[in-house]
């Protein structure tokens, strides 16, 4: 079963959005165009970051042992089926240079050691 978008997570990205620049506005009724901009890309790719990991981690969906009932991910030296091992987290940055987090599976060769993680 895939793992479905944190609905939860989304109103309160969009609520906070609202509620921080409806705040910001107030306190800054004479800004200009440019730095009203400034404040809502800024807290816009926060959001974004999360949104983004959210949606990754959604469409990636399932873990091995979902995809392993499919197809054991075998090792790329040998051709034994891997061990899966703890998930790594990946740490990337989106285009708002907004740190984002996933989590994959790890695999290792019982036979000759190869660890790799495998492709989605
Ligand atoms: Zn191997």
């Amino acid at each position: 079963m895939a793992r479905t978008l944190n609905d939860s997570l989304w109103r309160q990205l969009t609520e906070e959005l609202t509620t921080s620049m409806r705040e910001w506005r107030s306190l800054h009724p004479k800004a200009t165009l440019r730095e009203i901009e400034t404040e809502l890309d800024a807290r816009l790719a926060r959001a974004r970051a999360r949104m983004l990991e959210d949606l990754a981690l959604a469409s990636t969906a399932a873990t091995w042992q979902e995809a392993a009932r499919l197809q054991t991910p075998t090792c790329p030296e040998c051709g034994t089926p891997l061990d899966e091992r703890d998930t790594h987290p990946r740490t990337l940055l989106t285009h708002g240079g907004q740190e984002l987090t996933l989590e994959r599976s790890y695999g290792v060769c019982p036979e000759c050691g190869s660890g790799l993680f495998p492709p989605r």
